[in-house]
């Protein structure tokens, strides 16, 4: 399998984590879910346990979660509690607990998304996130916030347990209607917002991917000059002079391919991606004519060891549209190699693995091919 660097030292990498960019991206959203934090109201006024305040600060995490993955979303959780810490009427007590239970909430859709996107990994993501908030919320306020409670309020461990036993079916009650409204409201957000969230960052990608490729070195290589032997797949473009050209750099990138691998052919049409598909079938040592599969959405062909799934996204409209033709379901299949043209229209249900080739048209028969490995 074509690899890029993977041994990087962790230093460098939680240097390369925390840019610029994103640290500025965690600190508006840790605010923004603080300041969101602060239009709270109680859910059940009048009742032993009217300091539950619902409120909305939790679909910041939750879309953090989903866009910038489970790591980010901890920071900014993090970080949001940090602040309601310095406002805090409880030493930050209720902020710890707040923070264990959002915990729960985000994690397990965070992780689900980011192995397998699709509508189908929100809805599980976000039907256990509000299992475990329940859970998490009853356990945390008997082993946390009632004790505290009790000590701030100078009572015994008795009343304390007897006001834990008038509570918890509001606890219950007060969790599920959060976290359903929560997920309500972040499935109403997400789309809008994945889309600049993606904007933004996948211009950082591209630079970072450019310095690994070498720093300085941008311009684009003749693909005749390139090294017969080795071919740096990590961000590299290539300039093509005919089609074939085109198909002997693709043979070039899939010979290296061990199954598994997800491939995303951009361009404009006529820029050549069914011209570099047919390059990669013969490097898999696949006997038919491949075509563009734009009415058939998907062909599969038999090859050597693997088969080739070449999928031609044009006519779909969503990711939603490519789950429902089970399109996605042989995505990092271990025997199969999926090549996908278009894959911008069917961006939510790509993994985050895959190989990145544009295709852009500079002349009539050259073509200018980046190749990213993600
Ligand atoms: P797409 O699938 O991107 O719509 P195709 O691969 O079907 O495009 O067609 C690309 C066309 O461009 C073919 O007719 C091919 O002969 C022509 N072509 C000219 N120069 C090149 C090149 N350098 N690389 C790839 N195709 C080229
Ligand atoms: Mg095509």
């Amino acid at each position: 399998m074509i690899k890029t660097e993977n041994a990087k030292p962790a230093r460098a990498n939680i240097k390369r984590y925390f840019t610029a960019q994103r640290i500025v991206t965690f600190g508006v959203l840790a605010a923004l879910g603080y300041a969101i934090s602060l239009l709270s109201f109680p859910l059940f006024p009048g009742s032993p346990v009217s300091f539950l305040k619902l409120d909305f600060s939790n679909v910041t995490t939750l879309l953090a979660a989903y866009m910038l993955g489970p790591v980010s979303a901890t920071i900014i959780e993090a970080v949001k509690q940090g602040l309601s810490v310095l406002t805090s009427l409880t030493f930050g007590v209720g902020e710890l607990a707040n923070f264990l239970i959002t915990f729960c909430f985000f994690i397990v859709p965070a992780v689900l998304y980011k192995k397998r996107k699709g509508i189908k990994s929100v809805i599980l993501g976000m039907a256990i996130a509000c299992v475990l908030q329940i859970v998490a919320g009853l356990v945390v306020n008997k082993f946390i916030t009632f004790p505290a409670y009790g000590v701030a309020f100078g009572m015994d461990a008795e009343t304390v347990d007897a006001l834990y036993s008038v509570g918890w079916p509001f606890l219950i009650a007060f969790n599920a209607i959060k976290g359903v409204s929560v997920c309500i409201v972040t499935l109403l957000l997400y789309k809008r917002l994945s889309r600049a969230m993606k904007w933004i960052f996948r211009d950082r990608k591209k630079k970072t991917a450019e310095q690994d490729a070498g720093g300085a070195d941008n311009t684009s290589k003749s693909f005749a000059n390139h090294d017969k032997e080795v071919y740096n797949i990590n961000m590299q473009k290539t300039i093509t002079r005919n089609e074939d050209e085109t198909k002997e750099l693709a043979r070039k990138i899939a010979s290296g391919f061990t199954g598994g691998e997800v491939v995303l052919l951009s361009g404009d049409l006529g820029a050549g991606k069914t011209v570099f598909a047919k390059g990669v079938a013969e490097a898999l040592g696949v006997k038919a004519d491949v075509k563009s599969p734009t009415f058939t959405l998907s062909c599969e062909y038999e090859g050597d060891k693997l088969r080739l799934i070449h999928i031609d996204a044009y006519r779909l409209k969503n990711g939603e549209e490519a789950e429902a033709c089970g399109l996605n379901e042989r995505f990092g299949d271990k025997h199969c190699v999926c090549l996908i043209e278009w894959p911008s229209q069917i961006e939510s249900v790509l993994p985050e693995h895959r190989t990145e080739v544009d295709i852009v048209r500079t002349g009539d028969s050259e073509r200018e091919i980046t190749i990213k490995q993600c």
